[in-house]
């Protein structure tokens, strides 16, 4: 019986040519690859700008610099997420400040995140809501609050490329498409949708933060001389911030470009593996996601009272789940500033009972057979 992990890249002998001719080519790093691959990912997700970088940390790292955050600023976010969504708030000196779930969604609650505000609404500059396992957030909504309380919003939407939800007009509005966010990142991570080894992307609508991560990616050096004090010749730059080496490089970026143009057909699978599994378990006793025609399928979570008994029966089937996620605010490092179990008791809840089972384009319809026997045989 071979393995089945709870997700996995697919490689292409497309992909395999697309690296093959970068490396061939003048151009490892900072060539036209990149470029490219922004322009493609920009129109499929329906975006103005999209910046390539190093992955999914250095994204989020660059979007709260770019927003200026700085010592005091306090800054909300979900504990059920990737730790990185809070972290990036703690490299610009910030303060994170953790808001519970809601218990159907798995999302951001946002009637508790209006409580907070409304109680010290000086004192949070912006939001980080994440659109876990590719359920996306109602941003219309969320913005709506932002507004009111002048805070940002970031859209972590690295489990969602090609997720959605309809606005209160009826229209369809993308994960990243910064039509309500001010910035969206997102991972390319081998078990996320694209895969380029390590590489993230950066969208936003906005001209000004736009420019201004372009130039925090590479160590905040400009050679254009309108962003110069002067011109001394052709070699001539000038390094006006403090900025970072966040770039993706043109190998990577070749395979992104090459993964991205079957990003359509692996979603539409994802789709189809959720609705069997949705089929398949709906008598027995197991909470599965919320059927949502936007939903991109990241992870499929089920939640089950014996978590970890499934966990190691699944194993010793060689099927390998994982749980999606221990929550961020019980890490050491934030019970180090104060942080407590007991805090965030629907995302604890959640957390005991969460259960991500194998979720990728590429799992065999025998593959996926086999996963739901052996979860209809332990729970019965
Ligand atoms: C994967 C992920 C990240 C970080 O991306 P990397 O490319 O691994 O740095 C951030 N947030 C979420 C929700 C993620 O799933």
């Amino acid at each position: 019986m071979n393995n089945i992990p709870y997700g996995r890249q697919h490689i292409t002998e497309e992909d395999i040519a697309a690296v093959t001719k970068v490396l061939k080519s003048d151009f490892l790093t900072q060539g036209p690859s990149i470029e490219e691959f922004e322009k493609k990912f920009a129109e499929y997700i329906g975006v103005k700008y999209a910046i390539a970088v190093a992955n999914g940390t250095a994204a989020l790292h660059l979007c709260t610099m770019a927003l200026g955050v700085k010592e005091g600023d306090k800054v909300l976010t979900t504990p059920i997420t990737f730790a990185a969504s809070a972290n990036c708030v703690k490299y610009c000196g910030g303060d994170v400040d953790f808001s519970d779930i809601d218990s159907k969604s798995y999302l951001l609650d946002l009637n508790k995140i209006e409580d907070k505000l409304k109680k010290s609404p000086d004192k949070y500059k912006g939001i980080i809501p994440v659109d876990f396992a590719g359920a996306a957030v109602n941003l219309e909504s969320l913005k709506y609050i932002a507004d009111k309380y002048n805070l940002w919003i970031i859209e972590d939407a690295c489990h969602a490329p090609g997720g959605f939800f309809t606005d209160s007009k009826g229209i369809q509005q993308n994960c990243g498409n910064g039509n309500f966010a001010d910035l969206a990142i997102f991972s390319f991570h081998p078990v996320k949708h694209i895969a380029t080894g390590e590489g993230g992307m950066i969208t936003t609508n906005r001209k000004d933060l736009y420019e201004k991560i372009l130039l925090l990616r590479t160590h905040g050096i400009t050679k254009n001389p309108s962003q110069m004090s002067k011109v001394d010749g052709g070699w001539y730059y000038e390094m006006t911030e403090l900025g970072y080496n966040y770039r993706l490089s043109d190998i990577q970026a070749a395979l992104g470009v090459s993964q991205l143009s079957r990003a359509g057909l692996g979603l539409a699978r994802r789709k189809e593996i959720a609705s069997e599994y949705e089929r398949a378990f709906k008598n027995l006793n197991l909470i599965t996601p919320i059927n949502d025609k936007g939903h991109a399928y990241h992870l499929y979570v089920i939640q089950i009272e014996d978590r970890k008994g499934l966990y190691d029966y699944l194993r010793t089937k060689n099927i390998f789940c994982q749980v999606h996620y221990i929550p961020v605010h019980t890490m050491p490092y934030y019970q180090s500033l104060g942080w407590k179990k007991g805090a965030m008791p629907i995302a604890e809840n959640y957390y005991e009972k969460c259960l991500s089972i194998p979720m990728y384009p590429t799992l065999t319809k025998e593959e996926q057979q086999r996963v739901i026997d052996a979860v209809t045989e332990y729970v019965k």
